[in-house]
């Protein structure tokens, strides 16, 4: 079992990397943000209150976040590992997780720190975008697909760009961001498994990085 959390600001890369980690490893994406996306999709109360929040750039609470992860974590999916792209982003989140995974008799084996300048990350988050039948990543100038408009995976031809992805909220989630990422590394760091990469690189080298860590 392979058991790996992505740290990085918004756009860092996290997604992109962790669809390649996926693909090799067979382990399971975890976003939180999409795991969100899917409850605002779905029309539940959960996603009702988390839509109000996440549309302001703001964070939703430790508790419903760590109460849809226990679930999702034990679907048979996971049991090669997971990847959990920015999660914890607190310390009470971190301490949650590393006690619903001590029930399980599971760790966390890498914390993988994806190092960026800020100011890049507006224009990779305002020009991104992902296919709407296989949730490809893409971005208008630094990954379009190979043929104009078209899914170079999977054909498709309807792309979606998410609500909060413009400059103003970019700046709000890089903020909190930082506001909150520090003790996060420090945690992890006395832990021992945090490790950093130069996620400014482009992306297959990025991808190389990763690889050295994981083995
Ligand atoms: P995150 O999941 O960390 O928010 P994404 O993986 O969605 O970030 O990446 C944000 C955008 O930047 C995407 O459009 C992606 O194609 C692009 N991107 C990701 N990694 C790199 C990189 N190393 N160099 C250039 N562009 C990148
Ligand atoms: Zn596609």
């Amino acid at each position: 079992m392979l058991n790996l959390i992505l740290l990085g600001p918004p756009g860092a890369g996290k997604g992109t990397q962790a669809k390649l980690v996926q693909d090799k490893y067979k382990i399971v994406q975890l976003s939180i943000g999409d795991m969100l996306r899917a409850e605002v999709a779905a029309g539940s109360e959960l996603g009702r209150q988390a839509k109000q929040i996440m549309d302001a750039g703001a964070l939703v609470s430790d508790d419903l976040i760590v109460k849809m992860i226990t679930s999702r974590i034990a679907k048979p999916d996971c049991k090669n590992g997971f990847i959990f792209d920015g999660f914890p982003r607190t310390i009470p989140q971190a301490e949650a997780l590393d006690t619903m995974l001590k029930d399980s008799g599971i760790k966390i084996d890498h914390v993988v720190e994806m190092r960026v300048d800020d100011e890049a990350m507006v224009s990779r988050i305002t020009g991104r975008y992902t296919c709407a039948k296989c949730g490809a990543g893409y971005h208008d100038t630094l990954q379009a697909p190979k043929a104009g408009g078209i899914c170079d995976k999977c054909g498709g031809r309807e792309f979606t760009r998410r609500a909060d992805d413009n400059a103003e909220t970019v700046r709000t989630r890089l903020k909190a961001y930082h506001a909150h990422i520090a003790p996060i590394a420090g945690y992890y760091a006395k832990n021992g498994v945090l490790k950093g990469v130069d996620g400014m690189a482009p992306i297959p080298e990025v991808t190389r990085q990763i690889a050295a860590i994981l083995g």
